[in-house]
């Protein structure tokens, strides 16, 4: 069986150090289910310390990282140095970096978000990787297409490497769902999950398709998780706003 996961990706969101330890303090503390894996992905800055403050049957995630080991690249943060700081987990492939730091939206012959996967794999981190389409997409009726876009240069990328896809989540995140309070249906999520598992198993194999979680994200609140949660191919959550609020104990426990 897939172990539930749920990540909270804090974003760019402001308040100190202090702040951050409030909210993770709060985590420190919950009776959460141990069925459930938990990972935070705090600003890269708040990484280090909150790696030491942080429960430690949780982890860490960060929210970017760049597609090469070392080199003359300033202002980006190395999968090798994070794996060092004891960071074990990245997100990649967010809409946010796709929409707004040109993320492959163009589709570019060579993929970014791919290249970054491959480097964070060899550099030892697990992967967050985000898929999901736009509200025009989604009304077009290329959910399915546009999901699949996504992930067809990561699947070349780690082509005959089948045990890669253990260190790698799927998040699917529509797009018109994210910070926008419009949570996808359980029915359209569910949907969009199975085709997702499909390709999984038509282009890597069935065992990695049935290993591999895939998890929701985009206006996850403590009142929709619970329905979400018990769709068949719904393996957790990657949270934004909530993950902020003491909810996202509650987002945690939502298979209880
Ligand atoms: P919200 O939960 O705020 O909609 O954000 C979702 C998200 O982007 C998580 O990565």
């Amino acid at each position: 069986a897939r172990k539930f996961f749920v990540g909270g990706n804090f974003k760019m969101n402001p308040g100190s150090l202090e702040a951050k330890k409030a909210i993770v303090n709060v985590l420190n503390k919950a009776d959460v289910d141990p069925n459930t894996e938990v990972v935070i992905s705090p600003p890269a800055l708040y990484l280090i310390p909150l790696v030491d403050f942080l429960r430690k049957d949780f982890s860490v995630s960060a929210q970017n990282c760049h597609e090469k080991l070392s080199g003359a690249f300033t202002g980006e943060i190395s999968p090798t140095q994070l794996a060092d700081a004891g960071v074990p987990w990245v997100i990649l492939g967010h809409s946010e970096r796709r929409t707004l730091f040109g993320e492959n939206e163009k589709g570019e012959v060579r993929s970014i978000v791919a290249a970054k996967t491959k480097a964070a794999l060899d550099a030892g981190l697990k992967v967050i990787l985000c898929v999901g389409e736009k509200e025009e997409q989604r009304e077009a009726g290329k959910t399915d297409e546009v999901v699949r876009s996504q992930l067809e240069p990561v699947f070349e990328v780690l082509k005959g490497d089948d045990a890669a896809w253990s260190k790698i989540v799927i998040a699917y995140e529509p797009v018109w769902a994210i910070g926008t309070g419009k949570v996808a249906s359980p029915k359209d999520a569910q949907e969009t999950h199975a085709a997702t598992r499909k390709f999984l198993a038509e282009r890597v194999s069935p065992a990695v398709a049935e290993s591999t979680r895939i998890i929701y994200g985009g206006s996850v609140s403590a009142k929709n998780c619970k329905e979400l949660s018990t769709q068949p191919d719904i393996d957790g959550f990657l949270v934004g706003g909530a993950s902020l609020k003491p909810e996202f104990v509650d987002i945690i426990n939502s298979k209880r």
